[in-house]
């Protein structure tokens, strides 16, 4: 079997092996595949491996060989998975392998925004203790998360680890979910979004993007919350109105933001947020630490080895 991986580089950098995949067949594995080349790169194999490579209805007419798409990634939204179905071809994913290191970079955020630890490291560097009247200075307002109030929307695998790890910090913890009504975590208040955006000091988003989640966070909902709290955002960038959020950071109508992921990604020099005020921005790596992309290798080799032998498994179509 010829098997294609179109663009590798984000999963494997070249800290982790791809023997495992090696030894299933004939591979080819590229960093990146560019869109006019996909049909070019997969045309011969029956085994393609895609990240963010988009495989539609057109590319698939091209590809009469092919019996498998391995999504190396959770969200598949760049399959359509509709025309892979009519076709016979099963997709896959890995339906989870970060839970914990989201839930930390959402912490790396929120803990950033309250000490602002690398502003006041940096601060340090500069020289700025060792000019200080006093024995200790700081820069920015620091906040203590005990007693304090985060909303989780979105209350899935993510936004429970989240809930625990607000819980370790002493903060008071209440959830929104479209589907689970019930908290399956003990001293999780389950509530509207209206309460969520108007009491809680922490807005955190976990929910999928889809299109009841698109642009969820917006002019009204920002305009909900207290101008003290903070908005989290390591979901997909459309859960959240980039500009209505750009602007409600200027006009000090929100305290500040940790954002993982843009509406657009990489983002466009335009995009607001750049330059908006308290808004810190790390380029879509939450999913990333090493033990997360190792366990995602892991799954997506064991997907193909379950296709081979005939029992496929994570199938989304
Ligand atoms: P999950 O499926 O376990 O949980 C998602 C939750 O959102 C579910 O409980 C679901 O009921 C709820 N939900 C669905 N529609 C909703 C709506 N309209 N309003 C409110 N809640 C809604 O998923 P997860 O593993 O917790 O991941 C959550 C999201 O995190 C993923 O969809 C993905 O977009 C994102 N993610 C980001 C990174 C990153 O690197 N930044 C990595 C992994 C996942």
């Amino acid at each position: 079997m010829k098997i294609v991986v179109l663009d590798g580089y984000t999963l494997n950098p070249g800290d982790l092996s791809w023997d495992e995949l090696k030894a299933l067949g004939e591979c080819e594995i590229y960093d990146r595949t560019p869109p006019e080349l996909t049909v070019e790169r997969a045309k011969d194999a029956e085994i393609v491996l895609t990240n963010k490579v988009v495989i539609d209805r057109q590319v698939l007419d091209q590809l009469p060989k092919l019996k498998y798409i391995g999504v190396l990634a959770t969200g598949y939204n760049i399959i359509d998975v509709e025309a892979a179905r009519e076709r016979g071809i099963p997709v896959t994913n890995v339906p989870t392998y970060g839970t914990l290191s989201v839930a930390q970079m959402t912490f790396a955020h929120i803990l950033n925004l309250t000490q602002h630890v690398c502003e006041h490291a940096q601060a340090v560097r500069d020289g700025a203790w060792t000019r200080a009247k006093d024995w200790c200075f700081w820069n920015f307002p620091l906040i203590e998360l005990a007693g304090l109030t985060m909303g989780i929307i979105g209350f899935g695998r993510i936004g429970r680890a989240v809930a625990k790890l607000a819980q370790a910090f002493g903060m008071k913890v209440i959830a929104y979910d479209a589907y689970v009504k019930e908290s399956p975590i003990p001293d999780v208040e389950m509530v509207d979004l209206d309460t969520l955006f108007k009491e809680s000091d922490i807005v955190s988003c976990h929910c999928p993007l889809t299109p009841e989640t698109q642009g969820l966070v917006n002019r009204e909902r920002l305009r909900q919350m207290k101008k003290t709290a903070f908005l989290i955002n390591t979901s997909r960038g459309p859960v959240v109105d980039n500009k209505a959020l750009a602007e409600a950071l200027n006009a000090g109508e929100i305290a500040g933001a940790g954002l993982d992921v843009l509406e657009v990604e990489p983002p466009t020099p335009d995009n607001p947020l750049l330059t908006a005020k308290n808004c810190y921005i790390t380029p879509h790596i939450s999913w990333a630490t090493k033990s997360a992309r190792a366990r995602l290798m892991k799954t997506a080799v064991e997907n193909v080895k379950a296709f081979l032998e005939g029992k496929p498994q994570n199938v989304v179509n």
